[in-house]
């Protein structure tokens, strides 16, 4: 699969859903690819990418916006809080916003600099123990909080369970999104992007469709 095919289908679902094209922002998710896939991706043009891990994001990108110009970058993976000040630097978007200690930590970044990244916050509508996210009875509340630190949200992001049919938790999502006044939505993987569309997705985080499959060892 390719970028061109990836995003005729974004384009595609967005006009099945009766959506404006253009509405659903492509993440290209580059963590682990080897660094020829994501030169050929922004040879190509993309220009909006995702990555997991602070470190590696902070080893490859600095770079590669000298060589290609400005390029929007999405943390989408865990923030521990130790890494939030480099996370803030580097990323125009943190997907991952969790917890009452980030939240704070954030709004004391966003304080001294006087700018903050675009902030989702990260719900466990499966709710998996073993995953990131605050729990959908837990989200309003921590909603609440992130405002009261003055933390600018744009939207919500989940991960729904491995195996199962995602579509139940893009409309959770969805509601829990409305319901507070939110109007970002990052949901939707390679496997699953265009029902995250049909459900309401701005932002879908695409990777392996897009770069191949990653190889971890
Ligand atoms: C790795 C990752 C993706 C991309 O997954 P693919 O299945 O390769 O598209 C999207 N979102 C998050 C949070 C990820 O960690």
């Amino acid at each position: 699969m390719s970028l061109t095919e990836i995003t005729a289908r974004i384009a595609a679902a967005e006009r099945a859903a009766g959506r404006q094209a253009g509405s659903v922002t492509l993440i290209a998710v580059s963590k682990v690819q080897p660094i020829e896939r994501v030169e050929a991706v922004l040879e190509a043009g993309h220009r909006v990418f995702g990555e997991n891990y602070v470190q590696e994001a902070a080893g490859k990108w600095p770079d590669l916006r000298d060589r290609f110009g400005p390029v929007a970058l999405h943390m989408i993976g865990p923030l521990q809080t130790n890494k939030a000040k480099v996370a803030v630097d580097l990323f125009d978007a943190i997907h991952t916003l969790d917890r009452p200690s980030l939240a704070e930590k954030l709004a004391r970044l966003a304080e001294a600099r006087g700018s903050c990244p675009e902030l989702f916050v990260q719900v466990n509508t499966g709710e998996e123990p073993q995953k990131a996210g605050v729990l959908p009875h837990d989200a309003d509340g921590f909603i609440r909080d992130c405002r009261a630190l003055g933390l600018p949200l744009s939207g919500l992001m989940c991960i729904p369970p491995e195996g199962e049919d995602s579509r139940p938790h893009f409309a959770k999502l969805a509601d829990l999104a409305k319901r507070n006044g939110l109007t970002g939505l990052s949901m939707g993987m390679s496997g699953d992007f265009e029902a995250a569309i049909a459900a309401g997705a701005t932002h879908v985080r695409v990777g392996s469709a897009i770069f191949g499959a990653r190889d971890y060892g």
